[in-house]
């Protein structure tokens, strides 16, 4: 069957854009039926951290508020929530709500998610999550939307529909699922086992201002100037991969999708090509090594380190951007963090790359590091 992806221009954040912009983008799905008298549709946004819409690391409060108006005209009742890295209680959550803008929803009529207990479900249908910890108040949703922000991802390449639903784990519980599945493919699986628990009925994209460089958190805003919604996050993804030129290798999540047969044909409305930014400013995430064989014995174990440390991206340090803030002390899952003259130490042997500590830094000074060689051979 195939998916719909709608790709429409949205050149900035005005209310008369954004307005404009969604009754092209809505256009193909028709009479957005889930949308009906009494539905709850809960909008899961991107509110990774308590940081302005400038800064382009959140789903924009313009675009929120637009398509909360919508569903509400239709008769739906709407929240927005998320759960950022870090703690999920009233406290924090509604400060990331005035700090991101998001707080503006609720003009519209939608509610903020204000309902900060979590549940502990098994999973049987899943591939690598067989039992889950996640949101609770999206028990209380008829439907789901995925209202996510297109960003670089230090870990995964890119941060688009297949990421944002990381979010439905309460912050405290995500270091733990770095710990759990380390290994780049598991993640993504993981990911993929998220989005097929909680299937969002539509997914949405703010292209308006992307994310470059650094990102999910730290990275530079770049003006893309699309608006994309789609009924599925896989055929979603590939397209927002085509729009920023990143390799569909290079991001698990998408690979992971195909390998699963989950990729769906995709029928477009718009042209990516009228949105792609040829120089976008990417995160070379080197994966998990393949030789192929194991390799075996000691020389296997020595070459196969050897080449991990000569191939694969590293979090490193930028010391004068440091403020001794302790923050990736605290979320580095694998404890590979020692504090020393008020300085993030890593312990290589430890760390499992899972760019958590560059993700949460608050002041990029952790970057994602491409070993030279790596460059030199475009691995
Ligand atoms: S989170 Fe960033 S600023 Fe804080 S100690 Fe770590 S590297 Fe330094
Ligand atoms: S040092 Fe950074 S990348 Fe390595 S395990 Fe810790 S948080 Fe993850």
């Amino acid at each position: 069957m195939k998916s719909i992806v709608s790709i429409t221009s949205c050149a900035d954040y005005s209310p008369e854009t954004v307005k404009a912009a969604f009754e092209r983008a809505l256009t193909p799905f028709g009479e957005l039926t889930f949308a009906r008298p009494g539905a709850r549709i809960v909008i899961k946004a991107n509110l990774v951290s308590m940081m302005k819409p400038e800064s382009a690391a959140t789903t924009h409060p313009a675009l929120l508020c637009e398509l909360c108006r919508i569903l509400i005209a239709r008769g739906a009742q709407v929240t927005v929530g998320d759960s950022p890295g870090g703690l999920y209680t009233s406290a924090y959550v509604n400060a990331v709500y005035t700090g991101t803008g998001v707080r503006a929803v609720l003009e519209t009529g939608a509610k903020l998610n204000q309902n900060f207990e979590h549940v502990h479900a098994l999973n049987p249908g899943g591939k690598t999550l067989k039992e889950l910890d996640y949101t609770s108040y999206l028990d209380d949703a008829d439907a789901i939307i995925d209202f996510c922000k297109l960003k670089t991802h230090g870990m995964m390449g890119m941060s688009a529909c297949v990421k944002n639903m990381f979010g439905c784990v309460p912050g405290v519980f995500k270091p733990e699922y770095h710990y759990k599945f380390p290994n780049h493919r598991a993640f993504a699986d993981m990911l993929i086992d998220l989005n097929e628990r909680f299937k969002p009925v539509l997914c949405v994209v703010d292209a308006v201002t992307g994310m470059e460089g650094n990102g999910p958190t730290a990275g530079t805003p770049r003006h893309i100037g699309a608006l994309l919604v789609s009924d599925s996050p896989y055929a979603c993804d590939r397209v927002c991969a085509d729009i920023i030129g990143i390799e569909p290798e290079q991001v698990e999540t998408i690979a992971a999708a195909r390998e699963r047969g989950l990729e769906p044909e995709a029928q477009l409305t718009g042209n990516p090509a009228d949105f792609a930014v040829k120089d976008y400013e990417l995160v070379r995430v080197r994966k998990e090594l393949s030789f192929g064989v194991e390799a075996h014995g000691l020389f296997g174990k020595v070459f196969g380190r050897v080449a991990h440390a000569a191939l694969c991206s590293v979090p490193k340090l930028t010391r004068s951007e440091c403020v001794g803030c302790e923050k990736c002390y605290t979320v580095c899952p694998a404890h590979a963090i020692e504090m020393r003259s008020h300085r993030p130490v890593i312990d290589r042997s430890k760390c499992i790359r899972c760019f958590c500590c560059q993700e949460f830094c608050p002041k990029g000074a952790m970057k994602v590091k491409r070993p030279l060689i790596a460059k030199m051979l475009n691995r």
